[in-house]
């Protein structure tokens, strides 16, 4: 039996697309396309393999506003974000298109003949995507897995399945075979579920919540299956009183409030040493205030709605919640109206076991605390079973490259929030997941060695 999904516009509550479910059987068949067409797939040159990921790459350019367009709708995402996330997926393309023609092994020198490795494609890989960043997050586990010569199934998720959808045709209209990449939209206890319980998915690419990737984590073990994690976090933006402290909290804002909070690289944790604590907060309460909500089509925008009620509900109970109180300190502005709105919130906890403080939110609220020296600063941010991202704000580079090395993360960055660039690598230290995307060496992750001796004597 067939099921349904009706696709809501976050900020209108207005059903935009019916999308259908599919069931175990569909998403077995997806499988078995995917299955027959790979060893096609790993045979096509490397050349021509680069050349139909750089067709795709071109494709998806030439419908960048269309892509971001259906994401503003789908997702609620500001059309700016939007358009950077679909401009993401073609360059995510074309760097990877490169990739077939230098997936090299290597010769390692032995006694009597020659020894050489191959990096050998997996098969089938299913990738679980979800909700808060359908484009980008889809991109770097489909383009690596198919550079790498494996076909892959692509499960988005319930709430946000348009852009992926229109992805895989792209790839089908880009001349990429049948079967080698297919999306398949339902439900993570179906869909999902299958591609870890199918012996023919070699590998599944997780990202989502810790709790979810736990489960894959466990159900992967029965076939040893290989697995990327890319998990919850809770990150610090750690600011020093020697920092350019109006840069720092004019920046804070977009470093925890971008895509209304629900980013995994959230700074939702800001660190400022107690010397230049008030001087930093007067600063950053003008700059939440200027934070533009509203519409997420217009240019202007800076912050749409969350993404569902139940979203909204969530970030509520970190607030307005009668068992635990935490004081506010000051809040930005939000649309009334129909839509999942929430105003950028900044709360002061009273120690760092509140749960605002441990707890990832997902959406616009962020608790500030002073601490008192480097050692401090380092102890208070990896107070924390996470570690994806992190920000630390000083002058002094030395300081800067020592916290940098004491914090326990995945993606720094000094002076700045940035922490995503395709050429570089992105993932989480403890459960803020395993494995690494992105950069020189998505590929590995991809692929399994195989060494092969050849007697010359
Ligand atoms: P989620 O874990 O509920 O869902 C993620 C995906 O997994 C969805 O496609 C869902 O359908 C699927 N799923 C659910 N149950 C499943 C199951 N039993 N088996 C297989 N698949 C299943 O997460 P979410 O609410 O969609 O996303 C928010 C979370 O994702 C946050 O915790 C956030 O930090 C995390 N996230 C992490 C990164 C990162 O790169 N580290 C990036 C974005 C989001």
């Amino acid at each position: 039996m067939s099921m349904v999904h009706e696709v809501v516009n976050p900020a209108t509550e207005q059903v935009v697309r019916t999308v259908e479910l599919a069931t175990v059987e569909q998403t077995d068949e997806a499988i078995a396309r995917a299955s027959t067409a790979a060893s096609g797939w790993r045979a096509v040159s490397p050349a021509d393999r680069g050349l139909l990921l750089r067709r795709f790459s071109d494709l998806v350019g030439d419908h960048q506003e269309e892509l971001a367009r259906l994401e503003v709708e789908n997702s609620g995402h500001t059309i700016g974000n939007a358009r950077w996330e679909a401009g993401n997926v073609r360059d995510v393309l074309g760097y990877f298109s490169a990739a077939p023609e230098r997936n090299f092994g290597r010769q390692i020198p032995v006694a009597g003949g020659i020894d050489v490795t191959f990096k050998e494609p997996l098969g089938v890989v299913g990738i679980i995507v979800p909700w808060n960043f359908p484009m980008p997050i889809a991109g770097w586990g489909f383009a690596p897995a198919l550079a790498a010569g494996n076909t892959v199934v692509l499960k988005p998720a319930e709430l946000t399945p348009l852009t992926a959808m229109r992805l895989g045709e792209l790839a089908l209209e880009a001349g990429l075979p049948d079967g080698v990449f297919t999306v398949v939209p339902g439900k993570g206890t179906v869909v999902g579920e299958r591609f870890v319980t199918h012996p023919a998915v070699r590998k599944v690419c997780f990202t989502g919540s810790t709790a979810v990737g736990q489960q894959i984590m466990r159900g992967a073990a029965d076939q040893v299956k290989r697995v990327t994690l890319e998990l919850g976090g809770k990150s610090a933006n750690i600011i020093f009183a020697d920092s350019d402290l109006e840069l720092a909290a004019a920046q804070a804002p977009y470093a925890v409030f971008d895509n209304a909070g629900q980013d995994c690289c959230a700074r939702s944790r800001i660190l400022v040493e107690r010397s230049a604590y008030d001087t930093f907060m007067e600063h950053f309460e003008t700059a939440v205030r200027g934070v533009v909500v509203t519409d997420p089509s217009e240019d202007a925008a800076q912050m749409g709605p969350l993404i569902s009620a139940g979203q909204r509900e969530t970030v509520r109970s970190f607030v307005e919640n009668a068992d635990e109180p935490v004081e506010v300190a000051f809040r930005g502005e939000a649309p009334e109206g129909a839509g999942y709105w929430y105003p950028a919130t900044v709360v002061t906890p009273r120690s760092t076991n509140d749960r605002v403080w441990r707890e990832e939110v997902f959406g616009p609220v962020v608790a500030v605390l002073p601490f008192d020296d480097e050692a401090d600063a380092i102890e208070k941010a990896n107070d924390t079973a996470y570690g994806l991202s992190g920000s630390i704000w000083t002058r002094d580079i030395g300081r800067a490259l020592r916290v940098a090395r004491g914090v326990e993360a995945g993606n720094l960055s000094v002076n700045s929030h940035s922490s995503v660039r395709y050429s570089t690598p992105f993932g989480g230290f403890k459960q803020s997941g395993l494995g690494r995307e992105l950069g020189p060496d998505a590929l590995d992750s991809f692929t399994d060695v195989k060494n092969v001796f050849i007697a010359t004597e």
